[in-house]
C-alpha cells in the first residue's frame, strides 16, 4: 500500500463544490467534484447536532489542530476514509447551514469579518493518502485510531462487508425517510444513524451471526431475506400486544419471535395482564412481564418479573410474631438457629439482624405476602442462597 502524507490541502480547496444532501443527511462532494465524502459503506452524519458541529468550527476558528484526516486514492478520485464528520461540518458552515458564537453572538459564515473567513478558508489540513487493493484498505480501515466518534461495531462491518447487499440494507434500516422506524423504535433501542436497526434486523436474521451472514450475502443484489424476516417479527409484536409500552424496547424480540410464533393468543386477554402487571408496583422488571405473560404466565417464567422485596408492614408484623412465640418458648427467633445446636440456639435477634425470607421460594412459585414470609437471621439467609 502507498502512502502520501499531505499538508498544503486548504479548506477552499476542500470545500469547492461541496454538496450536501439534507434529504439523505450526506455531505457527498468535495474537492472540486474529485472528492466523495461519504462513501456508500460510510456511516451518516451525526455532526449535525449543533455541538459537535460547532466545536469543529470553534476549533478552527480558534486555530487548534483538527486532527488526521484519511483519504484514499482511486485513480484521480478520491474518497474519504476517516474524517467525513469533520469535513461534512466545516462543508454545511462554509455553506451557511448552521451558526457558531463569535463574541457573544451567533454567525454564519457569511457573517463572519472577511479577515476571519479568509483565514478560514487558508487553513490547511492535515491528510494522509493511501492507494492500495480493496483488502488493504479495508484491513488499515478497520486499524486506524479514529479520532472524535469512533465506529461502532456494525459501522466497521458496513465497511468490511461493504457492497451490494450492505447498500440495500442502509436503504431499508438506516434511511430517515423510511417511516417504519417510528414503529422500529418502539421495540428496537439505538437509532438509524449509528445502525442500529440494521444490527438488530442482521441479529435476527442470522440468529445472532452477523458477521457470517454478511459475508455470505455480500454481493447479494437483493436483501429480501432480511427484510422479509424483519418485518415477520415486527409484525407479530404489533399483532400479538396491543398496549405500546416503554419497557418493550430493547427486549430480544427475534427469539421471543421464534419461540412463541407458533402459540395462539387471546390479544385481548394478553393486553388486559399485561396492563394489570404493568401498574404492580412490586414488580421490579416490567421487561420480564414479556416473556412471563408469552409463555402463559410459567412458574418457572416468573423469576423474570423480578418480584420486590416484602412489604416493610410484612416484615414488622412476622418478626414480632415470630420474636414472641420464641420468647414464650424459650428459643431462637430465628427458626434454623432454634433447630441447630449452636451458640445461637436461644438467641433472639433484633429486627435489623434479620432478613425476610420466602418459606416457599419464590422460583417454585411462593407467594411475595405475608403468608409465605419468613424471619431468619441474616447468616441463615444468606445460606439459603439466592432463591
Ligand atoms: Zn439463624
Amino acid at each position: 500500500m502507498h502512502t502520501d502524507f499531505r499538508k498544503d490541502i486548504t479548506i477552499r480547496q476542500l470545500c469547492e463544490g461541496f454538496v450536501y444532501n439534507e434529504f439523505d443527511e450526506k455531505g457527498l462532494f468535495g474537492l472540486n467534484g474529485k472528492l466523495v465524502i461519504q462513501p456508500e459503506y460510510q456511516r451518516n452524519y451525526i455532526y449535525g447536532d449543533g455541538k459537535r458541529d460547532v466545536a469543529v468550527i470553534d476549533s478552527l476558528l480558534k486555530g487548534y489542530p483538527l486532527g488526521l484526516i484519511y483519504f484514499n486514492k482511486n485513480g484521480d478520485m478520491y474518497e474519504v476514509l476517516d474524517g467525513q464528520q469533520r469535513i461534512t461540518s466545516i462543508g454545511r458552515f462554509v455553506t451557511n447551514k448552521f451558526a457558531v458564537n463569535v463574541n457573544d453572538y451567533p454567525r454564519n459564515f457569511d457573517a463572519l469579518d472577511k479577515n476571519v473567513q479568509e483565514d478560514l478558508l487558508n487553513t490547511t489540513l492535515t491528510i494522509y493518502i493511501c492507494e492500495g487493493t480493496e483488502k488493504e484498505i479495508k484491513e488499515w480501515f478497520k486499524t486506524i485510531n479514529i479520532v472524535g466518534v469512533p465506529l461502532n461495531e456494525q459501522e466497521l462491518l458496513n465497511a468490511v462487508y461493504s457492497g451490494p447487499f450492505v447498500n440495500l440494507c442502509r436503504e431499508e434500516f438506516s434511511n430517515s425517510q423510511n417511516s417504519n422506524i417510528q414503529t422500529w423504535e418502539n421495540y428496537i433501542p439505538g437509532t438509524y444513524k449509528r445502525q442500529d436497526y440494521l444490527k438488530t434486523a442482521l441479529d435476527w436474521v442470522s440468529n445472532g451471526n452477523i458477521e457470517t451472514y454478511m459475508g455470505t450475502h455480500r454481493n447479494d443484489d437483493n436483501i429480501n431475506e432480511i427484510k422479509k424476516y424483519f418485518t415477520s417479527v415486527i409484525d407479530w409484536i404489533d399483532r400479538t400486544f396491543k398496549t405500546v409500552d416503554s419497557s418493550m424496547c430493547g427486549l430480544e424480540w427475534g427469539r421471543l419471535y421464534e419461540e412463541y410464533k407458533r402459540v395462539p393468543y387471546d390479544v385481548n386477554k394478553l393486553d388486559e395482564i399485561i396492563n394489570e402487571l404493568l401498574a404492580d408496583w412490586r414488580i421490579n422488571d416490567k421487561k420480564g412481564i414479556y416473556e412471563y405473560v408469552l409463555s402463559g404466565e410459567a412458574l418457572e417464567k416468573k423469576p423474570l418479573l423480578n418480584i420486590r422485596l416484602f412489604d416493610k408492614s410484612v416484615i414488622k408484623s412476622v418478626y414480632t410474631k415470630q420474636t414472641k412465640e420464641a420468647q414464650e418458648k424459650g428459643c431462637s427467633n430465628c427458626p434454623m438457629c432454634s433447630a441447630a445446636e449452636g451458640s445461637n440456639k436461644n438467641r433472639i435477634y433484633k429486627e435489623n439482624e434479620m432478613d425476610a425470607d420466602h418459606a416457599t421460594a419464590w422460583s417454585k412459585g411462593g407467594a411475595t405476602d405475608i403468608s409465605n414470609c419468613v424471619m431468619l437471621c441474616k447468616t441463615h439467609n444468606r445460606s439459603k442462597g439466592n432463591r
